[in-house]
């Protein structure tokens, strides 16, 4: 049988596992629906556990073949009781992410009807921004993984923040795409570039790299915030925003604060896209505290499955794949709307498996 697309599939450790399951399920119903036909499944090896097995963080050649799938879905990776010999955690997702030069990270941030949301306002329910974090430099390409601190004996230690002109002309390239993307749906149209360009010559380049590139965008509206100003702006006025663009560690912290908002990590969906690979997972982790309980929330999981879908027509697929990454979202707010999801991350009484079993009989009730 010819497949739609083929997938790299990571469930991984903890929760990883119930949830790709989890998004896996609803990702096939809504193809059915669409008449798309189903996704090939290459599952792959890799986490904490199968290091406790075997020694290795991934099985042989797991990160070539995640390369020569048409995309990849991770679960999640890694527990806190597993270490490699050096004490640090598994993460051979990390590797994927510098292998396949993932450097555009998205992350959705959307209010649903009745899932919590943190502000009085009522405004608060039409929040629906985007946070765009470059993933492969900035401050963390110093991060403990690349070794790449300069540590001075005892007495002082030095991270460097790294901002390229090859990474961030293709960043705010993308960023500018999807403004245009979502401007197609109804969003306003607008990048806004964060940066502390008012004290750091680095993201004076940002800032002026976003300004080049915006010029050969001029239907999209441009914006500038300081990332001090922008946190305080995510607290007082979120619904104004629609996508954020900024560096690395920026994006680390506001895309937490930014998924606060509108509930946890359990909502939290993220897509990491290079020049041709793309990896797409819960930004959650694999939570040993609920796994195996049937507690976690899977819709982060299920909603990064129709960033996948929407990915892969980009690279190609028919066009009925995107439909079912819209049929995905649809079916997440209508049962929302209908109070029909209610997970158990928000004090509601549905496991993984009711709110996956609830998203699918709405998938197929559009
Ligand atoms: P990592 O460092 O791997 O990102 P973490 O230690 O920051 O992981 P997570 O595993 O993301 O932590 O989760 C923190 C807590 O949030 C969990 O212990 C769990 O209680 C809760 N949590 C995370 N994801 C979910 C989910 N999908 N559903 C319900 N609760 C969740």
């Amino acid at each position: 049988m010819q497949h739609a697309a083929e997938i790299a599939l990571i469930k991984g450790d903890g929760i990883g596992v119930d949830v790709s399951d989890a998004a896996m399920a609803v990702v096939d119903a809504a193809m059915q629906k669409t008449g798309a036909g189903s996704l090939a499944i290459r599952e792959i090896s890799a986490g904490a556990g199968y290091y406790q097995e075997t020694g290795n963080d991934i099985e042989p050649d797991g990160e070539a073949a995640a390369g020569r799938c048409d995309a990849i879905f991770l679960g999640a990776i890694g527990l806190p009781s597993i270490r490699a010999t050096d004490g640090t955690e598994i993460s051979p997702h990390l590797r994927l992410r510098e292998i396949y030069q993932l450097y555009a990270g998205i992350r959705p941030v959307k209010a649903y009807p009745n899932a919590p949301q943190r502000l009085a306002d009522p405004r608060a329910a039409g929040i629906d921004f985007i946070v765009l974090r470059e993933s492969t430099e900035g401050l963390f390409y110093s991060a403990s993984v690349h070794n790449r601190s300069e540590i001075i004996g005892d007495d002082e230690v030095r991270d460097t923040l790294r901002i390229t002109r090859a990474t961030t002309e293709k960043l705010h390239d993308f960023g500018f795409k999807l403004a245009r993307k979502r401007k197609q749906r109804g969003s306003s149209g607008t990048l806004t570039c964060v940066d502390k360009a008012n004290v750091f010559h680095s993201m004076a380049f940002f800032r002026k790299i976003y300004d080049e590139v915006a010029a050969k965008h001029s239907d999209i509206n441009t914006g500038y915030s300081y990332v001090d100003a922008q946190a305080l702006d995510l607290i007082r006025r979120p619904w104004d925003f629609d996508v954020l663009v900024m560096e690395n560690m920026f994006g680390d912290i506001l895309s937490d604060l930014a998924g606060g908002l509108v509930g946890g990590m359990g909502m939290a969906a993220c897509a990491e896209i290079g020049d041709s690979h793309g990896l797409f997972q819960p930004a959650h982790g694999s939570a040993p505290d609920i796994m195996g309980k049937d507690l976690a929330n899977p819709l982060a999981a299920i909603l990064s499955g129709a960033l996948m879908l929407d990915y892969l027509h980009e690279k190609g697929a028919s066009e009925k794949l995107a439909d079912a990454a819209r049929l995905i979202e649809r079916g997440v707010e209508a049962g929302f709307a209908q109070n029909r999801i209610r997970p158990c991350e928000f004090s509601g009484d549905m496991g993984t498996k009711a709110v996956t079993a609830e998203v699918i009989a709405q998938v197929n009730a559009i």
